[in-house]
């Protein structure tokens, strides 16, 4: 998987490389899915959500520059895979999930790999904001959910230098967007490649 699929496509932040390779996607799938855990696509973990295509976790990553001391924002723990990344390459990580099922599945996942360092939160109340106001700011947040916009309620919670990747778009097909903001608290925007998530659901996202 990670030969074919993430360094053949051009992903070179070995740090991300090595993450992948220690880390097992087949436990983060359900057991129906676990023969193609490693294949080149997203699959369903229950509850109408999905484990992202290897490729667009790598590429996620990898556009948040982590160097290990970075405090992260997740949202949208869905299965964990990407959390327990996250948890390799940098110091802490808050996840929230709005789904309570697949948050304690993740849980587990992430205590048996020994991955500590990820505080996770359940949102499942309608119209909770998105977001982790008593922990901001951080320095880098993902989002692994489709957003019709960039919540600016998450551009308010990345540190200055900070970067927040984000899939926006329609609720079928998004742009990974990629917004770093400078040292003055300056925007700034780098579009790649198109993909497509499940819905960000909420105020600043998605009806459910
Ligand atoms: N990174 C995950 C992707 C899961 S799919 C993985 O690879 O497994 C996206 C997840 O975002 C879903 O589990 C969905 O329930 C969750 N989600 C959608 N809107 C949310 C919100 N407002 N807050 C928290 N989680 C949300």
């Amino acid at each position: 998987m990670v030969q074919d699929q993430i360094i053949a496509r051009g992903i070179c932040d070995q740090r991300v490389i090595d993450a992948m390779m220690k880390i097992p996607r087949h436990i983060f799938v359900q057991e129906a899915f676990a023969v193609q855990a490693y294949s080149d696509k997203a699959l369903p973990i229950g509850e109408k959500q999905t484990i992202s295509q290897p490729y667009i976790v790598a590429l996620m990553t990898e556009k948040l520059a982590l160097t290990g001391t970075e405090r992260v924002l997740e949202i949208g723990t869905g299965s964990g895979y990407q959390t327990a990344l996250l948890a390799t390459l940098a110091d802490r990580i808050y996840s929230a999930e709005r789904i309570r099922l697949l948050a304690l599945r993740a849980r587990r996942c992430l205590d048996s790999l020994k991955l500590f360092n990820v505080q996770l939160r359940i949102n499942d109340v309608a119209g909770s904001p998105i977001g982790w106001e008593e922990a901001a700011p951080f320095d880098a947040i993902i989002v692994t959910a489709g957003a019709p916009e960039v919540p600016a309620i998450l551009t308010d919670q990345l540190a200055r230098g900070g970067r927040l990747v984000i899939p926006v778009g329609t609720d079928t097909s998004q742009q990974l967007l990629t917004i770093i903001k400078n040292e003055d608290g300056e925007l700034q925007r780098e579009l790649s490649v198109e993909c497509r998530f499940v819905p960000l659901i909420g105020r600043q996202g998605w009806q459910a």
